[in-house]
């Protein structure tokens, strides 16, 4: 390529088009009545270097609301976006509108450090998120984009007695349950991972549980990668719409109204996280459940060092390296309930003190960027896939510090409530369970890490 042609599709680059403020760039309006997906391949890309890459075409539109969609879902993130593609893909429901008060991934699904795992020990949790990570396996195919799963393996470490009993007992359920995990000893920790101090000085390691095929996967890919799909399918993502009221008659929902007007609907999703306690109020009904910072940080990149993800939840501290060389590190939550997406300083001395006891060689390293999420807490740490009291309405929040690895399979699971009136593996986490005392109870898999 030319020097000037270098130039001018750097330049090309680096103005996206679009309403989207972070999704990926858009470089060039979508020509009216052109398809929106082409489709990504080795090919597609050969062929767009050789034209400068002036034929790419907007990733997702970003159409004006209709008046009325069959099913409204509030929320863009990975959770609402899998859910409506699932309804499009699973139950041919495409006149679909998600509704997105920020942009697209804007909420916890871009704020997450992008554990995947599903070595939780009860078993509707484990059927739960095996079916999410085994959709992550083949996501990237069936989305056509790249959402980089990296099933690098997952280390849970056993600090303490009651910790290694605690994690043998959960590798013996997930053998019962199909998920393949391991309890290994100090030796092969250190083989995982070179870089630990596995005689710490508060807690030395006595062990671990080790998830082999559970990684990472890029989260705005994984909110992209939807967004495109449904988009596809016809479906309506409209960012910068907040949904400020629920309008009912006779009991059910009939439209929303948004700060671009009032929209309505036959069918009506909750999926923002930490604002499902106010959109509930909204629709006229509560939610047990709190709303809380949690914060996580990235330091400088460095060459690669670590190649698999660690969890040390005794200390409270967890790492992993992104493809950048940056190490990713998760921090708790505040101790009180919030709406920051910052989280407080406290518990990045934690983390950090944690951290540097476990991984000595990061003593040194700067940090880069620190932020936070509004995770959404129930009582039992398991999530809510649930009808509502008002009859055609449907939440799924609850997922507090650990939804992301199972974007793909709560929305393949909400998506079979909404259409059919009820899914198996959403069944156990209704809302009456908090009614009747049946509880999920994952505060040990759940509460503190991802
Ligand atoms: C720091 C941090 C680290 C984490 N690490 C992990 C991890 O390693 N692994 C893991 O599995 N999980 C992790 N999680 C949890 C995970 O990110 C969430 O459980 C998951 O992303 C929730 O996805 P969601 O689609 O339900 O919510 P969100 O991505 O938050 O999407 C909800 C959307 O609803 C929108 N919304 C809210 N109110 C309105 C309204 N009135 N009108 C319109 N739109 C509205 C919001 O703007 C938001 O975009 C972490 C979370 C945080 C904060």
């Amino acid at each position: 390529m030319s020097r000037a042609g270098a130039v001018a599709t750097l330049n090309a680059l680096r103005k996206p088009v679009g309403a989207s403020i972070q999704g990926p760039p858009a470089l060039r309006p979508r020509p009216k009545g052109s398809p929106v997906k082409r489709r990504y391949s080795a090919f597609a890309i050969a062929r767009e270097a050789l034209r400068h890459h002036s034929g790419w075409t907007r990733t997702w539109k970003s159409p004006a609301p209709k008046s009325r969609y069959d099913v409204v879902i509030v929320g863009a993130g990975g959770h609402g976006l899998a859910t409506a593609f699932w309804l499009g893909r699973n139950h041919g429901i495409t006149n679909v509108a998600v509704i997105e008060k920020g942009w697209l991934g804007g909420g916890n699904t871009g704020r997450n450090t992008t554990i995947i795992r599903s070595n939780y020990l009860q078993d509707p949790s484990a059927a739960l998120y095996e079916k999410s990570r085994s959709l992550y396996e083949t996501l990237s195919q069936d989305l056509n984009y790249n959402v980089m799963y990296s099933p690098r393996g997952v280390l849970m470490l056993a600090q303490t007695e009651h910790e290694v009993r605690g994690y043998r007992r959960t590798a013996e359920a997930n053998a019962l349950q199909g998920v393949e995990t391991e309890f290994v000893g100090p030796r092969r920790v250190k083989e995982l991972c070179p870089i630990m101090n596995i005689d710490g000085p508060r807690y030395p390691v006595l062990g671990g549980l080790w998830q082999p095929r559970a990684g990472t996967a890029r989260h705005d890919a994984v909110a992209w990668g939807f967004a495109r799909a449904c988009s596809d399918m016809g479906m309506d993502i409209i960012e910068q719409c907040e949904v400020t009221g629920v309008t009912r008659e006779g009991g059910r929902v009939t439209a929303v109204s948004t700060t671009r007007g009032e929209i309505g609907c036959g069918k009506l999703g909750i999926v923002v996280a930490g604002h499902s306690g106010r959109l509930a109020e909204m629709a006229g009904f509560r939610l047990p459940i709190e709303s809380v910072p949690l914060q996580a940080l990235v330091s400088e990149p460095i060459k690669p060092c670590m190649d698999i993800v660690v969890m040390a939840n005794t200390v409270h501290g967890y790492m992993s390296q992104s493809d950048k060389g940056e190490m990713v590190i998760g921090g708790g939550t505040d101790g009180y309930n919030g709406y920051n997406q910052r989280g407080s300083f406290l518990h990045i001395e934690e983390t950090v003190r944690a951290l540097v006891e476990t991984f000595p060689m990061i003593s040194r390293l700067r940090m880069l960027r620190q932020w936070g999420g509004i995770v959404d807490m129930t009582g039992d740490r398991s999530p809510i896939l649930s009808k509502t009291p008002v009859e055609n309405c449907f939440i799924n929040c609850g997922w507090g510090t650990g939804g992301f690895k199972a974007t793909p399979g709560s929305g393949w699971a909400f998506a079979e409530l909404m259409a059919r009136g009820e899914s198996p593996l959403a069944a156990p986490f209704g809302l009456e369970r908090f009614r009747e005392g049946r509880f999920i109870d994952e505060s040990v898999a759940a509460g503190v890490a991802h």
